[in-house]
């Protein structure tokens, strides 16, 4: 059936296209932090907005806070990507659901907690659909790759390659460029020196090849290299380039330049050179104060010890060991409080979607029989009668009617009318059998039940329900209703399998043969005609 489209609903549609590819290629800018990527993502917010697209405005949200990680302010990063996340996953949107965990997985990463970087990481590839931007996909197999090599996992090398492999395929300098350092990076986590140089060889090849210069981060992993494998000259002459003020403080992540400079300070000392070594510590700090660094700071305070032992002053050297061992204590605290809030945030994404499980299940019981209720009759019945041509076979709707209820409830009480009630709803269960095929049995209130059966032809459905009729009228009830009978009248119809039916239409073929069935006295079955069991 074909859809009349109006021309405003045409020129939403092709805004909101617009908008969606828009808010993608800022997903992927937001992986070099570019300047304008926060404006453009307010602006993005305002359309999704007033298009009332929400799954484009928390993509664009999300965006926004993964840059607020890369400013430092990581908790409160995690803490909206994870709300994002739960709109996400209540609303099934995929794509948004695998770029939260790409962005958690790096509040993670800083956050020191690699397992649960790891997962959330292995989740956003999992979940990425298969026409996710092929940038997309590289950067959620990068980062998982990064998780892998920052536990020390071997297996990160293989990614790597895969990964490179794709961005030169992709024909994508930045990515590649990205990838060769981050692997460098590992590789001086994991102690492979020589193999960290390496890659680090490549990656400058690559850098000058294309003419562009090395940001600071780069610079450190490079410098990082050559320092660990003793070669201190070239180390510092690689880093040179990146004391230019203009280089540091365009670095993308708010911290590169100041790990930068820890780095370089390490080289200067260990060259000797205590004063360079001292000017550029105090650049560090001056930058980590500016900018709330708080963890660079504190790897600061270890360096500033080192170099007042370096000139030989000891006293200053241990009291700023003190420094350095209660701040450090301090971090790692903070640091574990950010874990366990992120944690019981989870805890309570996870206890939410159980929750509004059980209540959505909750909201289609009857809480006296436990049967399913109307609620979910109107649910289920239009799908298992429209799906006839799907082969589901005959669908045979029963109401089930008891017989003098009220003298029940009058005679004994209301109770043992309720615990009558629950008996009938068991024998129904049983009459059900295996569920698989969408049978089920519902109270629709009252003393009036449904029965609904799959896949049996009107006679066999019949003899079903005969049946089904004298297990309860033999059933023991003498021990609940004394002399007092219980019985049931049924009225039967039957859908054909391979036609749609209305179930208005059904449900009111069986009401009116259970009207039959009461008229003809009562504890008896009237079906379709055709249907009709002669015993
Ligand atoms: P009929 O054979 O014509 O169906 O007679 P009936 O007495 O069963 O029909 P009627 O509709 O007059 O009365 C239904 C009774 O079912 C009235 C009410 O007291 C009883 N009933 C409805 N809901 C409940 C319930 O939840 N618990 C109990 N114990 N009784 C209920
Ligand atoms: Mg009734
Ligand atoms: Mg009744």
């Amino acid at each position: 059936m074909g859809r009349v489209t109006s021309t405003t609903d045409v020129r939403s549609d092709r805004r909101a296209s617009a908008l969606a590819a828009s808010v993608g290629e800022l997903e992927t800018l937001s992986r070099f932090g570019r300047d304008d990527v926060e404006a453009r993502a307010e602006q993005s917010v305002a359309e999704a907005e007033e298009l009332g697209r929400a799954d484009l405005a928390l993509r664009a949200r999300l965006v926004q806070a993964d840059l607020l990680r890369r400013c430092g302010n990581v908790a409160e990063a995690g803490r909206r990507a994870q709300e994002i996340q739960r709109w996400a996953t209540e609303h099934g949107v995929r794509h948004l659901q695998a770029r939260t965990h790409f962005v958690l997985a790096s509040v993670f990463q800083e956050l020191g907690d690699l397992s649960l970087a790891l997962e959330h990481a292995v989740r956003s590839v999992e979940l990425l659909d298969d026409d996710a931007l092929p940038e997309t996909r590289i950067d959620h197999l990068a980062r998982l790759a990064d998780c892998l090599g920052l536990s020390g996992d071997v297996a990160a090398r293989e990614r790597y390659d895969h990964v490179l492999g794709l961005a030169e395929t992709l024909g994508d300098i930045e990515r590649q460029l990205l990838v060769l350092n981050n692997r460098a990076y590992c590789e001086t986590v994991a102690g492979a020196f020589e193999e960290a140089l390496l890659w680090c060889t490549r990656l400058q090849e690559l850098t000058h090849r294309h003419g562009a210069a090395m940001p600071v981060g780069r610079l450190d992993t490079v410098g990082r290299a050559l320092m660990e494998l003793g070669r201190l000259d070239e180390a510092e002459a690689a880093m040179l380039p990146g004391e230019r003020a203009g280089l540091l403080d365009a670095s993308l992540d708010g911290d590169a330049g100041a790990d930068f400079l820890l780095t370089l300070t390490e080289v200067r000392r260990r060259r000797g050179h205590v004063a360079d070594a001292q000017r550029t510590l105090d650049e560090c700090v001056r930058r980590c104060e500016a900018f709330g660094l708080t963890a660079i700071r504190v790897r600061a305070r270890r360096e500033q010890a080192e170099l007042h032992a370096s000139s030989g002053n000891f006293p200053a050297a241990y009291a700023e060991h003190k420094l350095y061992c209660v701040e450090l204590m301090d971090l790692q605290s903070t640091e574990r409080d950010a874990r366990a809030r992120a944690l019981q945030a989870m805890y309570e994404t996870d206890e939410a979607r159980r929750q509004t499980r059980r209540y959505r299940e909750l909201s289609l019981r009857d809480p006296l029989t436990g049967l399913y209720n109307r609620r979910y009759v109107d649910d289920q019945l239009p799908r298992l009668l429209g799906r006839g041509a799907g082969g589901a076979g005959t669908v045979t709707v029963a109401l089930l009617d008891l017989d003098h209820f009220k003298r029940v409830n009058d005679t004994c009480s209301h109770e043992i009318g309720d615990r009558v009630l629950c008996q009938v709803a068991d024998l129904l269960r049983d009459a059900v059998g295996p569920v698989d095929d969408g049978a089920f049995a519902a109270r629709m209130g009252g003393e009036e039940f449904l029965l609904v059966l799959v896949g049996l032809d009107p006679v066999a459905a019949t003899a079903r329900l005969e049946a089904l009729r004298r297990t309860l009228r033999e059933h023991p009830w003498s021990e609940l209703t004394g002399d007092l009978p219980v019985t049931v009248s049924i009225g039967a119809a039957c859908a054909p399998g391979l036609t749609d039916s209305e179930p208005t239409e059904v449900l009111g073929r069986a009401d009116a043969h259970l009207y039959l069935a009461k008229r003809q006295g009562r504890d008896r079955v009237v079906g379709d005609p055709a249907a009709s069991v002669r015993d």
